[in-house]
C-alpha cells in the first residue's frame, strides 16, 4: 500500500470551491509553564473525543499556556477519555467544530492545510468502500443556505511515525516533568518508518508532526467525487 500527506494546495494554485469555515472545537487544553522544559503549546485535534461530563469551565475557553499546577491537574483529568496510546499533550482540542460555514465545498477540503475536512457523500462512499479507520465527526456549523452539505472532520491519531533518519539530530527530548512528547522541526524530504505504520488502516495521523496521512485507496475513492482543492505527496516506508 502507498500513503499520501493531504495538503492544501499552494496559495497560488487555482481552486475549484468557495467553501470557508470559521470554527474552533468544543474543548481545549492549553499549553503549559514547565518548570523544566520551558512554556510550550503543541496541536492536535481529536474531535470524537467528547468531554462533556467533566464539566470543567477551563477546558471550554482557548487561552494560553497556564501555571504548571493547573496544567497537570486539567491534563489529569482529560487523559482517561483519551484513546489507548495516544500521547496527552498541552494545545490539544477535543470535541466537535462549531461555528459557521458559507460557499461550495468540495468532497474533501483541507483549511488550516494540515485539517481535513469531508463532505457526508465523501464520508458515505469511504464507509460503503470498506475503508477502515476513517473517523469522521460531524462540524456543528450555522450557514445561511440550507443547501450546504454536512461537513465532517476527520480525525487523524497520531499513531505513525517518521523515519529518524528525516528527523536528524533537530529534537527536542521528551520532558519526564510535564509528560511533552519528543518534538521536531517538520523535515522538508520526509519518509515513514514502515514498521511504525498501523496496518489496515487507511487514516492516520503522525507523532509530533501535523500532516495527516491517508492510504492510496482513500486517495482513489475521493477522486470518484470529482476536483477537490488539496494536494497529495507520497510518503514513502524505510525500515
Ligand atoms: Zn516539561
Amino acid at each position: 500500500m502507498r500513503y499520501f500527506e493531504i495538503r492544501s494546495p499552494r496559495w497560488d494554485e487555482p481552486g475549484h470551491w468557495s467553501g470557508e469555515y470559521r470554527a474552533l472545537h468544543r474543548w481545549h487544553l492549553p499549553g503549559v509553564e514547565c518548570p523544566k522544559c520551558g512554556t510550550w503549546a503543541g496541536m492536535g485535534a481529536y474531535p470524537s473525543v467528547a468531554l462533556s461530563a467533566l464539566e470543567e469551565p477551563a477546558l471550554a475557553k482557548v487561552t494560553g499556556p497556564v501555571h504548571f499546577a493547573e496544567y497537570m491537574r486539567l491534563a489529569g483529568l482529560v487523559r482517561t477519555y483519551l484513546p489507548p496510546g495516544i500521547p496527552i499533550k498541552g494545545g490539544s482540542s477535543f470535541g466537535p467544530m462549531v461555528g459557521t460555514a458559507r460557499g461550495r465545498f468540495g468532497p474533501v477540503t483541507c483549511w488550516p492545510s494540515w485539517e481535513v475536512v469531508l463532505r457526508e457523500d465523501a464520508v458515505e462512499l469511504l464507509k460503503a468502500e470498506g475503508l477502515n479507520g476513517v473517523i469522521a465527526v460531524r462540524m456543528e456549523l450555522k450557514s445561511r443556505r440550507s443547501t450546504t452539505p454536512a461537513l465532517y472532520e476527520l480525525e487523524a491519531r497520531p499513531l505513525a511515525r517518521l523515519h529518524p533518519d528525516c528527523i536528524g539530530e533537530w529534537k527536542t527530548p521528551p520532558c519526564d516533568v510535564c509528560g511533552r512528547p519528543e518534538m521536531f522541526d517538520l523535515p522538508p524530504k520526509r519518509w515513514l518508518l514502515r514498521s511504525s505504520i498501523p496496518e489496515g488502516l487507511d487514516v492516520f495521523g503522525l507523532e509530533g508532526a501535523n500532516p495527516r496521512v491517508v492510504s492510496e485507496r482513500f486517495v482513489e475513492v475521493i477522486q470518484r467525487l470529482g476536483p477537490a482543492d488539496v494536494t497529495y505527496r507520497e510518503l514513502p516506508a524505510a525500515d
